[in-house]
């Protein structure tokens, strides 16, 4: 059964901006003077749990740019850049095990970008060795252990070190097989290249492979971006992402080289979506939400299916109940009610790594009424439903009169199907899946800064 429906009118009426909720409350809401002794504190509330954990690692440098690129990222042909960096990634690495114990479990690891295959196999190689000599990884290939790659950087060689260093998921940028896109966003990758790398990963025995595409890009129409989804569906990944490209030239500089004249017309972004939603359903892809599929084995697929799906910072996840620890400039770690981002740029964080102190610039410290929030936004955005009797036991609330103001506002949505409302919950109807981060918005006590700065819903 279809678990998303197109409804355009519902599209357009509810396409608003919104926070894309990899947490809550959001980044925007971290303060700039938050005190260190807040992390010590959450770090001996982690290890006495003793939780398993999700390590993600920052690696920001890319050989080129791609015009429509929002991250945080060091454009460079220097490879021996990558050195102090990674002597700062080294020392911060046994920062954290000192802080956090090197007993704990890795059961998840991401290393993102960036570009993190600009690293040389030796270097890789060298940096999984320091993360197993300071936290304990999983030797049965069972833990989820992934890693970003361009496939402009990542020949047999590396392919093949990422598998032998433990490496067990990979997630490929392609974004669109177009060669006018790929000339207009400066990201020049043949068709022949990303299917190479794609077949060889397979071969490999990674055991999940997921692709980004990204829709709305210059010069994309239809007929093209459909060409580029068939393609991708007849390799089958076990998981994809369709991203909406948010121009935003006045916050991200790379923008600015783009046309606005080349963009699709919003018509045609919205034409462009829902056959690529169409082309994704009838290849019987589960949409799982925000602008993620999966193949219904998928363990994304599974968790949904039996309402044990978690959202962070690095997307869907199954390993909700880890504290994430994040290392690397910009990266964000989230502990329990403690959220906080290390500082952006890589001399700050290599001089703060040289003073063997944590590289923390802001964070988040959740009260009581964000705890109840972040799970009702967390049930929503993952799994589609609230029950209230669960919210109830956990935080002894009466949900109907806490959120009697929300519940008041979604009587729109319930009107126009987006939801429904049950005795004991709500669930979010097939047509509200996609507009879902409208649906969260309604809970976001924050909501009134959520109109600004965030990308459109779709
Ligand atoms: S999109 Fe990825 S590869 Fe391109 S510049 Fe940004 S971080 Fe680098």
């Amino acid at each position: 059964m279809k678990n998303i429906y197109w409804n355009e009118n519902l599209i357009r009426k509810y396409d608003l901006q919104g926070p894309r909720y990899t947490s809550y409350p959001t980044a925007v809401e971290f303060q700039n003077d938050f005190p260190i002794t807040a992390v010590h504190e959450a770090a001996a509330a982690s290890r006495a749990t003793n939780r398993s954990l999700s390590l993600y690692l920052h690696i920001p440098f890319c050989a080129r740019l791609c015009y429509y690129c929002a991250c945080n990222k060091i454009i460079t042909k220097r490879r021996e850049k990558a050195i102090p960096y990674l002597n700062a990634l080294y020392r911060e690495i046994a920062l954290q095990s000192e802080l956090f114990g090197a007993d704990r479990l890795v059961e998840q690891l991401h290393w993102g970008g960036g570009t993190p295959t600009f690293l040389a196999p030796q270097q890789m190689r060298d940096l999984m060795n320091e993360l197993r000599t300071h936290f304990r990884f999983m030797d049965n290939d069972q833990g989820d252990y992934s890693i970003e790659i361009d496939p402009r950087e990542a020949d047999d060689e590396t392919l093949t070190t990422l598998r032998e260093i433990g490496f067990n998921r990979i997630s490929l940028g392609v974004q669109d097989f177009n060669p006018a896109v790929q000339k207009a966003v400066n990201r020049i990758q043949s068709e022949e290249l990303t299917l190479g790398v794609l077949h060889k990963a397979r071969e490999l025995g990674f055991r999940s492979i997921n692709i980004d595409l990204i829709y709305g890009l210059p010069l994309q129409t239809p007929d093209s971006f459909r060409k580029t989804v068939d393609t991708i569906i007849d390799f089958a990944p076990d998981r994809l992402s369709v991203f909406n490209y948010a121009h935003m030239p006045q916050r991200f500089m790379p923008q600015r080289r783009i046309r606005d004249e080349d963009l699709p017309r919003p018509e045609d972004k919205l034409t462009i979506l829902q056959q690529s939603v169409d082309q994704l359903i009838a290849a019987d892809y589960r949409f799982i939400g925000m602008d993620h599929f999966a193949k219904p084995g998928d363990e994304l697929s599974i968790a949904q299916e039996k309402g044990e799906l978690h959202r962070n910072f690095q997307g869907y996840t199954t390993h909700g109940d880890c504290d994430l620890i994040a290392m690397g400039a910009s990266s964000i770690s989230m502990l329990d009610r403690c959220y906080y981002q290390n500082c952006y740029d890589q001399e700050s964080y290599e001089t703060a790594m040289a003073e063997n102190r944590l590289p923390i610039i802001k964070g988040v410290q959740l009260n009581d009424d964000d705890v109840i929030r972040r799970k009702v936004i967390v049930e929503l955005i993952c799994n589609f439903k609230i029950d209230y009797r669960r919210i109830e036991a956990l935080f002894n609330i009466d949900f109907a009169q806490y959120f009697h103001g929300e519940l008041n506002i979604l009587q729109d949505m319930e009107e126009d199907g987006l939801v429904t409302f049950t005795r004991n919950g709500m669930h979010v109807n097939p047509t509200g899946r996609l507009l879902i981060r409208g649906v969260c918005k309604v809970f976001d006590r924050y909501r009134a800064q959520a109109q600004q700065g965030f990308s459109r819903i779709i």
